[in-house]
């Protein structure tokens, strides 16, 4: 199975990526966590794209498309993969189709996870993730709050806001979606690939409801 998430920030896509990566057993590729390891390990990579990040920008594609050809040269993507958060631009799914050609390939099916931009603001400015790197799981004071305020419930260590889930940079996040990514779901849906599942209701209805729009 190889697969596209897109949908805007907040709409959940990590946490419904994890799911689909555990029930069809395929690599998960998420470009955002990529950048976020390489940042806090210091990487040449890390310190080119902080700034970005960091503002709720977009990462220049040069970047994007070389960590992602990369990692797909990985022996565990031959399985199936799943990006998450990727491709973000027309040329980010240019640079995707040509690499998916040469090696004769081609995507089953683009997920578009939909929801409305109040609800994002308010998802992304209650979300907390565990700071331990290695655990990294994600939180919601409303939906999905830890048993112990501010502790993680897998490992204990504390939880931390992601700098660029501050309210100020939330809507440059959304508005970078609907202007540079919003394109490239026009061009998926051009080849047929689109299905969009709604990203409202709890985390396994929405894995429920994409689980059914993939037929599997
Ligand atoms: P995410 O965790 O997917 O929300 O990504 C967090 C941040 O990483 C984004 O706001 C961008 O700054 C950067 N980023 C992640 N994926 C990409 C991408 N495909 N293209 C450009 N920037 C990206």
């Amino acid at each position: 199975m190889r697969l596209v998430f897109i949908g805007p920030p907040g709409a959940g896509k990590g946490t419904q990526a994890k799911l689909l990566r555990d029930h069809y057993r395929i690599a998960h590729i998420s470009t955002g966590d990529m950048l976020r390891d390489r940042i806090a390990a210091g990487t040449p990579t890390g310190r080119k794209a902080k700034p970005y990040v960091e503002s709720g920008s977009l990462v220049p594609d040069s970047i994007i498309i070389e960590m992602v050809a990369e990692r797909l040269a990985e022996p565990d993507c031959s399985a199936g993969f799943l990006f998450d958060g990727f491709p973000r631009t027309l040329a980010q799914a240019a640079a995707l189709n040509d690499a998916l050609r040469t090696i004769r390939q081609e995507l089953n099916a683009v997920v578009l996870l939909d929801v409305q931009d109040e609800e994002l603001v308010r998802r992304l400015g209650s979300r907390w993730t565990c700071s331990n790197g290695a655990c990294n799981t994600a939180y919601n004071l409303i939906s999905k709050p830890p048993r112990v305020t501010g502790k993680c419930d897998a490992c204990g260590q504390t939880l931390m806001q992601r700098e660029d889930d501050k309210p100020e940079t939330i809507r440059t996040r959304l508005q970078k979606y609907h202007q540079q990514t919003a394109p490239v779901v026009v061009f998926y849906r051009k080849n047929g690939l689109v299905r969009s599942v709604s990203g409202m209701g709890t985390v396994e209805e929405i894995q429920r409801s994409i689980r059914a729009a993939l037929g599997a």
